[in-house]
């Protein structure tokens, strides 16, 4: 009766009505509420649920029930409001959409009928412009007595409606719930002499990410929260719970707090966060310089060697003579401390003689990368004013209208051979400076970081005793120095220089060519190996850890995030040789450090006197597992920008936190969160900066330099992922008016301008850029290279992905598919999939299920699938055939189901 009933009252103009009203309320709410997740959200059903339990004090909840008359609210409404600021904080989102029961029993007729009438409503809520608790109360109060006006509509006529690309992997429309049990239990049904008794069924399940049930009873509140155990930890339901309840307490005592400004943390976990996982504090030996201990190492080991480059080597006696003439060389020009000196030097034993030479003039080095544009070498000079530049002749003839001093260490090589052979005697502190080394500007140019002998020192000390400790006795290690000198990743090989170590600088021909430099590693019996985690995929590939590959026990891992493929492959090699660096160049090379081992790639801990903070946006340090902007202090934290004060004064901010006057911390741009065993994880930027093969790149740089050319009109670069997964740099550039320019112009004149690896790998020409509705240029809708556009071809490279890609194009009725175009932005939708999937089926003879499709929505990811199935020797089922069969036929699943029903 009452289904009939339903039907024919949710329609025509009531059911349209309540629709319209969904549609508009809904309309592009975010499908995902982001609450960071301890394990990755896999595809499928997996119900299993975990909860946990908390109470409120009597002070709070009459607080909250006070505040709730006070605003003309229910109980419900208030708490909701705490649920979704918390969930607010925790997803950083202010759109978010929770889901709430209501009992449907609105009507007399239904009240003793047996059954389930529960609905479920979407309350979104919105939560921007940083409002206050009592603003959010009157917005979730609007919300939801709006929706109590429309809650007929069934939740899934709502999902039919409303939902367009379903995912496996959520469900629609909201993942968490709110419900508060008002009867205490206790309102059982009374069915004449029954007496019912409520009894906990089996193993908690549940359809929501989170679920949050308040109940009130006796006057005090306390809530359960059930979590999909598939998702979260205990621990981080318990800690979610330990957060709701500050909340909670905190905006029942002054309900005018802004969001942001509420409290998640209490004492123990704000002392932990800030103190107690960064108490790295070590004493170093006070007063010396990076120099003055290479000088005791050489009189320690002066036999040793210290550089060897291809057949030449330099003892640790000879360096130290060379650099001490070449240091009495630069005084006489001139340098001494915070005096700057360009260094462009070909790999080889000079480049380590430079370093030290200018070192123990009292001068800092600013290295400039050969490989790089001249025009780029002469800005950077310029912008450093450096007065000396210590080079090669065929590199000096470059930087015509250089009007510094040149010394060239190949011709110059028997003046500085003169000079008697002791240190000279300059004064040097610890807070002189020791180099500046130039990273990609937001703004268009680059900007050099002013780096201190302490942050240098401090370095050497940090990684001798995190990593180099631990190798046990025998021979100070043989390390390669494989990044260029212009990148910071090789001071903390040089640096080993103040350890007794033997550095090989690779020649530039092997370092480009994994094979040759897997050989070069085994020849040399390097030990210690620093890379970035684009080359070691490579080096991996070439056997450098497999037995007999080559002698490497440390793999330094650095400057971009390593993959999880990378990661399980150190992690599961004997001995462990892995390690993940993790710093920018602001705060001295590397900050933070952890060994390869554990199932998920981390960042680590904070090294010697290093302190890392994970901060919300208003400065306040995040909970465990949420993610903030990651701030650096410590001895580490660079001087700032040379001759850049504004940008100095934005990325190194006052340190409020280790009570040390005139403390800063380096502002890091990334964004991070702690995990529960004091480790960090690396989550990406929060801004437009890129990794490309380990290379720190401002896009904005790129178009700056893109917008200097004469048919430029507007210009957008921003990278993307190929075929392969690999990070790219793409330009989208609209010319001038009635123009035209072509993309080898504008790689030339990016080639002229700045280092190989800024240049764009795609160019993609437009009439405008796509703009969303608040004017700005609209990303997501640039879009992606086509196959002329890119130097690679996204084509079908093999026999499978040319099949599949012609099913594609037929199914969808288009005429050529990219193997890394996704199935449903090209307008697949569930209908075609079946199509698609039958089709391959059929073509490859494998049982292909239609949700492969749905997790391998590209070409080259549906025929990786297919082939990994054709391996594994899956059978197809049969072709279903006419049945001969005599007497009545079997019914089929779907048969039997209607049946049974
Ligand atoms: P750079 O100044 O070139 O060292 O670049 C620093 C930036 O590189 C950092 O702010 C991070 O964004 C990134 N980065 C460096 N090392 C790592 C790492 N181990 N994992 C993830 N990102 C990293
Ligand atoms: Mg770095």
């Amino acid at each position: 009766d009452y289904a009939l009933w339903q039907r024919a009252y949710l329609s025509g103009e009531r059911l349209e009505g309540q629709l319209a009203y969904w549609r508009a309320r809904l309309a592009d709410a975010p499908p995902l509420l982001e609450i960071p997740t301890d394990h990755p959200r896999a595809v499928g059903p997996r119900p299993r649920a975990g909860s946990h339990r908390f109470a409120l004090s009597t002070r709070a909840t009459r607080g909250l029930q006070a505040l709730a008359r006070r605003e003309g609210a229910t109980l419900f409404m208030t708490l909701l409001a705490g649920w979704q600021a918390l969930l607010g904080r925790y997803a950083g989102q202010d759109d978010l959409v929770v889901g709430t029961p209501v009992a449907g029993r609105d009507r007399r007729e239904t009240e003793d009928l047996v059954g389930l009438f529960v609905n479920m409503l979407a309350l979104r809520v919105d939560l921007s412009a940083d409002p206050s608790f009592l603003q959010l109360l009157s917005r979730v109060r609007k919300a939801a007595l709006e929706a109590y006006a429309h809650q007929d509509l069934p939740f899934e006529r709502l999902v039919e409606e409303l939902v367009v690309g379903r995912s496996l992997a959520h469900a629609p429309l909201f993942q968490v719930t709110f419900a508060l049990d008002r009867s205490g239990g206790r309102d059982l049904l009374e069915l004449g002499e029954l007496r019912p008794e409520p009894f906990a069924t089996g193993a908690a399940v549940t359809r929501f990410d989170l679920g949050l049930t308040m109940r009130e009873e006796d006057g005090s509140l306390s809530g359960v929260l059930l979590y999909r155990a598939a998702l979260f930890e205990p621990e981080t339901g318990e800690r979610m719970l330990r957060h709701l309840e500050v909340l909670l307490e905190a905006v029942a005592a002054d309900p005018r707090l802004r969001l942001s400004d509420v409290p998640l943390l209490d004492d123990a976990e704000r002392a932990q966060v800030l103190h107690a996982w960064n108490a790295t504090a070590v004493q170093h030996p006070e007063g010396c310089c990076v120099h003055t201990l290479f000088a005791e190492q050489a009189a320690c080991t002066p036999d040793a060697l210290a550089v060897v480059f291809e057949d030449r080597t330099l003892s640790y006696a000879e360096l130290e003579r060379e650099a001490n003439r070449l240091a009495r060389h630069l005084r006489r020009l001139g340098v001494a401390p915070e005096v700057l000196v360009g260094v462009c030097l070909e790999r080889g034993l000079d480049l380590l003689v430079a370093v030290l030479g200018v070192l123990k003039a009292g001068g800092a080095y600013v290295p400039l990368d050969p490989a790089s544009p001249s025009e780029r070498q002469r800005t950077l000079l310029a912008d450093a004013h450096a007065p000396v530049l210590l080079t090669q002749a065929h590199l000096a003839a470059r930087l015509e209208g250089y009007r510094g001093a040149v010394v060239r260490l190949d011709a110059d090589r028997e003046i500085i051979a003169r000079e008697p052979d002791e240190a000279p005697r300059v004064e040097v502190a610890p807070r002189n400076l020791a180099y500046v080394i130039y990273t990609s500007g937001s703004t268009g140019t680059p900007k050099g970081v002013l780096v201190e002998h302490r942050s240098v020192l401090n370095l050497f000390a940090a990684l001798r005793e995190a990593i180099y400790a631990g190798r046990g006795a025998g021979a100070p290690p043989r390390v390669s120095m494989n990044g260029p000198l212009s990148f910071d990743t090789s001071v903390k090989q040089w640096v080993q220089l103040l350890g007794g170590a033997t550095l090989y600088p690779v020649p530039e021909a092997v370092r480009v060519d994994p094979g040759a430099m897997t050989d070069y590693l085994r020849r040399h019996r390097v030990e210690v190996l620093d890379c970035t985690p684009s080359q070691l995929r490579m080096l991996l590939g070439e056997g450098l850890l497999e037995k007999g590959g080559t002698g490497v026990t440390d793999v330094l891992a650095a400057g971009e995030a390593l993959d999880e493929g990378v990661w399980e492959v150190l992690a599961a090699t004997e001995g462990r040789p892995g390690w993940n660096l993790y710093g920018p160049t602001e705060c001295t090379v590397d900050v933070a450090l952890s060994r390869v081992w554990g199932t998920r790639p981390v960042i680590g801990r904070p090294v010697a006197n290093a302190r890392a903070y994970v901060l919300d946006p208003a400065g306040e340090p995040a909970p465990v597992g949420i993610p903030g902007e990651l701030y650096v202090g410590g001895v580490g934290v660079a001087r700032g920008y040379l001759g850049r004060a504004a940008q100095t004064s934005e990325s190194f901010v006052p340190d409020p936190f280790s009570g040390e006057a005139g403390a800063r911390l380096y502002r890091t741009g990334d964004r991070v969160r702690w995990l529960a065993d004091g480790t960090l994880e690396y989550l990406g930027r929060l801004d437009f900066q890129v990794k490309i093969r380990g290379f720190r790149i401002e896009p904005g740089e790129v178009e700056a330099v893109l917008r200097e050319h004469a048919l430029v009109r507007q210009v957008m670069v921003v990278a993307r992922e190929d075929a392969r997964g690999e990070k790219r740099l793409v330009a989208y550039v609209v010319p001038e008016a009635g123009t035209e320019v072509t993309r080898a112009e504008l790689r030339t004149h990016l080639r002229e301008r700045v280092p190989e690896h800024m240049v764009p790998s795609a160019f993609v020409l437009l009439e405008a850029l796509p703009l969303n509705a608040s004017g700005k240029v609209d990303r997501r809708a640039l879009p992606p290279p086509e196959h002329e556009e890119v130097g690679a071809s996204v084509a079908p490279r093999t026999m499978v992905e040319e099949v599949l890609a012609g099913i594609w194009a037929e199914v969808l009725g288009i005429e050529r598919v990219g193997v890394e175009e996704s199935f449903f932005e090209l307008g697949g939708h569930s209908l075609l999939a079946m199509r698609v999937v039958s089709r391959a089926r059929e073509a490859f003879r494998v049982e292909l299920p239609l949700r492969a499709l749905f997790e391998a929505p590209t070409v080259a990811a549906l025929a990786e699938r297919i082939e990994g199935l054709r391996r594994a020797g899956a059978e197809a089922a049969p072709p279903i055939e006419r049945a001969r069969r005599e007497g009545p036929l079997p019914l089929s699943f779907a048969q039997q189901r209607l049946w049974l029903v």
